[in-house]
């Protein structure tokens, strides 16, 4: 299936200072060295790009603090600054408008996480390990890149690192070689992946096996927990393969290769997607389920975020709205509370917080807010009332295969949704998304 053309070029306008519009990149190769004593980084990064309708005089990367070794545009050596987190390089010979171009990058230092409202983003030093969660902005804390979702590349990625760790990625293991004492671990990521969604896991952790014969897996499922949590993630992370089956006949087949869960060797305040992966903590995992419709909110972002993705930061509820009624959903297909109880808890508690949150452009200090997940799962289920059983199932599913491995914003929703209703919907879709005011608790049409 061929990636659909992303119709939304503009900067974003949460985060302005990052990604570069005049050019689009299709893959990145990444071949990294890291230590995670003294957490050492270094390699080099090529990136394979296309300028834009304008010819290239010079165009900018993001990338955090590292010294850099050289910077080469088609081979050739390139000047460059780099400060304030950007790395803007200018070719010998200015590029021509469509041409193709390579960048490479050699680079290192110790990577630390990007400040951001929401705390340290991107790589992060562990106590034995490191791990990567970059959303939103936190991708150019360990390699350099456009970073905007909606551009999305293929990824080669080759990290050498001691061989007592695991270095887990999202897509396919292609080789492990050791050698000396290190492993080189390359994966390929094939599928379309906004720069945010590239993770990195490095640590000693454990191989569970969720698609054993007989559990019915249609999809490779992995889970990687510290020495100990075992037991309890097994059982933790025992419904996962009916929640895959489940989503698969909602909205559609499985994206992506395969699912890889890491419990990560730390707490963390929520877990993370990524593409193809999802970062827990420890504190995720008690052996109760105590946190199983966290398990499905992230298996969800498969389809909602990271195969369909967000043209930018203004359109996130895009992403967490459905992976908040995928919640719901779950729970009512696995014998627990219906999606219909679930909205009525959330709009009461909507109901009791101030409404000054727009869904469909909240602000960036309000992207993660609370209650744009709950608003956002309500604004689906609304849909599901209106739109009637048959027509919302179609129209969700529809809308997760149409636009695979595409960008998307919140007109292209409204429009999409318009095709399944055969009432109007305009004024329902206002008021929950372009309006701040809590509109009545949707109930399903008799
Ligand atoms: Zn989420």
């Amino acid at each position: 299936m061929s990636p659909k053309q992303a119709p939304h070029l503009g900067a974003d306008p949460y985060f302005p200072a990052h990604g570069d519009t005049r050019y689009r990149v299709h893959r990145y190769e990444l071949a990294l060295d890291y230590k995670p004593g003294p957490n050492r980084l270094g390699g080099s990064a090529r990136l394979s790009a296309v300028a834009g309708a304008e010819p290239l005089r010079e165009f900018a990367l993001d990338l955090a603090e590292f010294r850099i070794g050289r910077v080469l545009v088609d081979g050739r050596a390139a000047h460059y600054t780099h400060r304030a987190g950007k790395l803007r390089v200018r070719p010998a010979k200015a590029l021509a408008a469509g041409a193709p171009f390579t960048t490479e990058v050699h680079y290192s230092g110790n990577p630390k996480p990007v400040r951001s409202p929401w705390g340290g983003l991107g790589w992060e030093e562990l106590t034995d390990g490191a791990l990567v969660a970059s959303q939103p902005i936190g991708a150019p804390s360990w390699y350099p890149c456009n970073d905007r979702p909606a551009d999305k590349a293929s990824y080669q990625i080759a990290i050498t690192t001691p061989s007592a760790y695991s270095v887990l990625v999202g897509g396919r293991l292609l080789t492990r070689t050791s050698r000396g004492g290190s492993t080189t671990w390359v994966y390929e990521q094939s599928a379309p992946t906004s720069s945010y969604l590239v993770s990195v896991s490095i640590g000693q952790y454990a191989p569970l096996r969720l698609d054993t014969p007989g559990s019915g897996a249609t999809v490779p499922q992995h889970v990687y927990v510290p020495a100990g949590l075992e037991a309890l993630a097994a059982h933790d992370f025992g419904r996962q393969p009916e929640m895959m089956r489940l989503f698969e006949e909602l909205f559609g087949p499985y994206p992506f290769g395969s699912y890889t869960v890491v419990v990560a060797d730390e707490e963390l305040d929520v877990p993370v997607e990524a593409q193809g992966v999802a970062t827990f903590g420890t504190n995720h995992v008690d052996g109760r389920r105590g946190s199983e419709r966290l398990v499905a909110h992230e298996l969800a972002h498969q389809w909602f975020g990271n195969s369909v993705t967000i043209a930018d930061w203004r359109h996130i509820w895009l992403n967490e709205g459905f992976a908040k009624y995928a919640e719901w959903l779950w729970s009512e297909r696995s014998g627990g509370r219906p999606a219909t109880a679930h909205a009525a808890v959330a709009h009461a508690l909507l109901s009791r917080l101030p409404q000054d949150l727009r869904l469909a452009d909240p602000g960036m200090r309000l992207m993660f807010d609370d209650r744009l997940y709950e608003r956002g799962g309500l604004a689906v289920h609304a849909l599901r009332c209106a739109l009637g059983e048959e027509s919302f199932f179609r129209m969700v599913r529809d809308w997760a295969g149409q636009n695979r491995y595409g960008v998307v914003g919140t007109a292209d929703l409204t429009a999409h949704v318009r095709c399944y209703a055969t009432r109007p919907v305009d004024g329902l879709l206002e008021a929950w998304l372009h309006e701040t005011a809590l509109p009545m608790l949707p109930v399903a049409a008799g």
